[in-house]
């Protein structure tokens, strides 16, 4: 997919204030410094569309960019941050919730994983819980210039191998980079593909 045009539309808290749900629409998430933004502004090649981090217990809020006036790209408030308040890791939980289950035109939510790591509860738990809403997902993994390949498929395959003890069929993934842009393609491919369906 060649990405013609991108560009900001709403910040908000509330799903019903979201854009009218007459596009598809493919959210991001991720822990806090997983490179959520960075991988953003890579795919819509525009930087600074995308914010860097929010600060912890600054308010978390649903963005919203229209790309090429067809689909929805939202950009949702990162969790794993070390120091937010139990009522700040409420709040976001409450709005999360509310978003997976109400937002109709959601086609599918990216949950960026840092590549370096091995699997975290959080990230884990979370796709849990997308399984069980039974919203569709893909892992992003970021980050891979970070080391060989050799070693991104070592870590890729681990992990892969420890999703498989909870999942029966394992969901799509990619590998990517916003600095070298590896993975772009692939994953904007596939967005153009689910909105041709
Ligand atoms: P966010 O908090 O998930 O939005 O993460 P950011 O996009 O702000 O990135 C967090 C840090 O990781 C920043 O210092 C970025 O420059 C760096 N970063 C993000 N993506 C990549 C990447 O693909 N490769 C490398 N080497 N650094 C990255």
């Amino acid at each position: 997919m060649v990405i013609r045009d991108a560009r900001f539309l709403t910040s908000n808290t509330k799903v019903e204030l979201c854009p009218a749900p007459t596009m598809p629409e493919y959210a991001f998430i991720g822990r806090s410094n997983v490179g959520k933004s960075s991988l953003i502004n890579k795919l819509v090649g525009r930087t600074g569309l995308a914010k860097t981090s929010a600060s912890p217990g600054k308010t978390q809020l649903i963005n919203h960019f229209l790309i090429n006036e067809n689909w929805y790209l939202v950009d949702l408030p990162g969790y794993g941050y070390a120091r937010v308040s139990k009522t700040s890791r409420t709040e976001w939980s409450r709005m999360i919730n509310y978003y997976l289950r109400h937002r109709e035109n959601l086609a599918c939510v990216c949950v960026l994983i840092d590549s370096r790591h091995p699997p975290q509860a959080v990230d884990l738990e979370f796709m849990e819980k997308l399984g069980e809403e039974g919203v569709p997902f893909v892992m992003v993994f970021t980050k891979i210039d970070k080391q060989s390949a050799a070693q991104t498929r070592e870590l890729i395959a681990s992990y892969l191998q420890k999703m498989g003890e909870s999942w029966d069929e394992l969901p799509r993934h990619f590998l990517t980079s916003a600095e070298s842009g590896a993975g772009r393609d692939e994953l904007l491919n596939f967005i153009g593909e689910v909105n041709q369906e």
